[in-house]
């Protein structure tokens, strides 16, 4: 797990790539924005 200083995010990966100005409002547009390999199944 990492968070992002900026940002304030947490990632599963320390250096997840991401926009920190992007801001998602919904958890599904969290999942979304995940690299597929992380995403729960359904
Ligand atoms: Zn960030």
């Amino acid at each position: 797990m990492g968070k992002c200083p900026k940002c304030g995010r947490v990632f599963a990966k320390t250096n997840q790539n991401h926009t920190c100005d992007e801001v998602l409002s919904t958890v599904d547009d969290y999942i979304a924005a995940q690299p597929k390999a992380i995403r729960p199944l359904r």
